[in-house]
């Protein structure tokens, strides 16, 4: 469909992150160019191979790490991204905050939802869990809790794929009216964004819609 059509259909309550894993920079400077900044990426590696080094990028250029962070690349990631999604551990919000301290720098994150129970998918596996971790992001100095991210249900079950979202929607609304204030909540890709915009997401992680298909 192409990124401005896209943001024409989403609207703009909605912010619309291109997803740009496995694709050339001269795509992400196509995407640049129809006005998108921020690009999510899920994998540390092809970050630092792919894209310049932060002081270098093109006006406004960010990048969000959306994809599971081993513990071992920690120190890389907070180096190289603007944001990160996919928290899922107190462990590793910990590491991210202890190595933000040490560089000096303040690092923005969501925590992951494995909000479809499947056994393969990362992401805090109870709704408790999350909980915990959000109370103890809001008191840490070095990190800034803005949300909460998920990624819908295998398959193309609507009824599912609502009912995950759903209930992503209302963890969101108890953690900010019980914990700390929330404002992204990130849900809804190529193939579930209109289901995830009905339940309530701010923010639409797109790849294959934009890009074209991954091989
Ligand atoms: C790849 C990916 C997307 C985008 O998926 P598409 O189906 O290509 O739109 C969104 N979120 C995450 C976490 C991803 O890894």
């Amino acid at each position: 469909m192409g990124y401005s059509e896209l943001r024409k259909t989403i609207g703009r309550n909605v912010f619309l992150l291109p997803v740009s894993k496995t694709k050339s920079y001269d795509a992400i400077l196509g995407v640049y160019a129809q006005g998108a900044r921020a690009f999510g990426e899920n994998r540390v590696q092809e970050i630092e191979r792919k894209f310049p080094a932060p002081g270098q990028r093109p006006d406004g250029m960010q990048v969000f790490l959306i994809g599971q962070l081993q513990k071992n690349k920690v120190r890389k990631a907070v180096r190289l991204v603007d944001r990160i999604e996919s928290v899922d551990s107190l462990e590793l919000l910990q590491l991210i905050d202890a190595e933000c301290r040490r560089i000096g720098r303040r690092m923005d994150v969501l925590l992951e939802f494995n909000s479809s129970n499947e056994e393969n998918k990362s992401g805090f596996r109870t709704e408790e869990e999350l909980k915990e971790a959000a109370s103890a992001a809001c008191g840490m100095d070095n990190v800034s809790l803005l949300g909460i991210m998920t990624v819908g249900p295998l398959g193309m079950d609507e009824t599912k794929n609502r009912a995950a979202f759903e209930r992503t929607r209302r963890l969101f609304d108890a953690v900010s009216s019980s914990i700390c204030p929330l404002s992204v909540l990130s849900m809804g890709m190529s193939s579930d964004y209109v289901q995830a915009i009905d339940a309530g997401s701010t923010e639409v992680r797109i790849g294959t819609a934009i890009f074209g298909g991954r091989i």
